[in-house]
C-alpha cells in the first residue's frame, strides 16, 4: 500500500516538515497528496498562482501542490504568501483567490 501523502519531492513526510525557515518564512517542506493519489483525477482545474486579498501579491506554487488542490480543494487549511512572507488561511472564509478570478483558494 503506497502512502497517501508525501513531501513535494515525493519523499516520506517528516515530523519536522512544518518548521519555518527564518530566512524565507516558508516551511521546511510541504505535504502533498502522493503522485498515485493525484493521478486519480482532479475536481478543479490545476492552478499554480493565487492572490492574497490582504496585500494583493500573487504567489506561484509548484505543480505537486497545485495538483493536490485540484484533487482535494479542502486538503490545506492555509498557504504561503510571498508578499507577506507568512502563512494565512484558505477556504471559503480564507484570504486567497486564484489569480485572475474571484474564486477562493481551498473552496
Ligand atoms: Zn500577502
Amino acid at each position: 500500500m503506497m502512502p497517501k501523502t508525501t513531501l513535494t519531492d515525493g519523499s516520506p513526510v517528516t515530523p519536522d516538515h512544518r518548521e519555518i525557515d527564518p530566512a524565507t518564512g516558508m516551511q521546511k517542506a510541504y505535504v502533498v497528496l502522493s503522485a498515485e493519489e493525484r493521478a486519480k483525477g482532479f475536481v478543479r482545474p490545476v492552478r499554480q498562482s493565487y492572490r492574497h486579498l490582504t496585500c494583493g501579491v500573487v504567489t506561484t506554487m509548484g505543480l505537486a501542490l497545485a495538483e493536490t488542490y485540484a484533487r482535494n480543494p479542502a486538503f490545506y487549511s492555509g498557504t504561503f504568501c510571498a508578499g507577506c512572507g507568512s502563512h494565512f488561511p484558505v477556504g471559503a472564509d480564507g484570504q486567497f483567490v486564484w489569480a485572475g478570478t474571484d474564486e477562493k483558494v481551498g473552496s
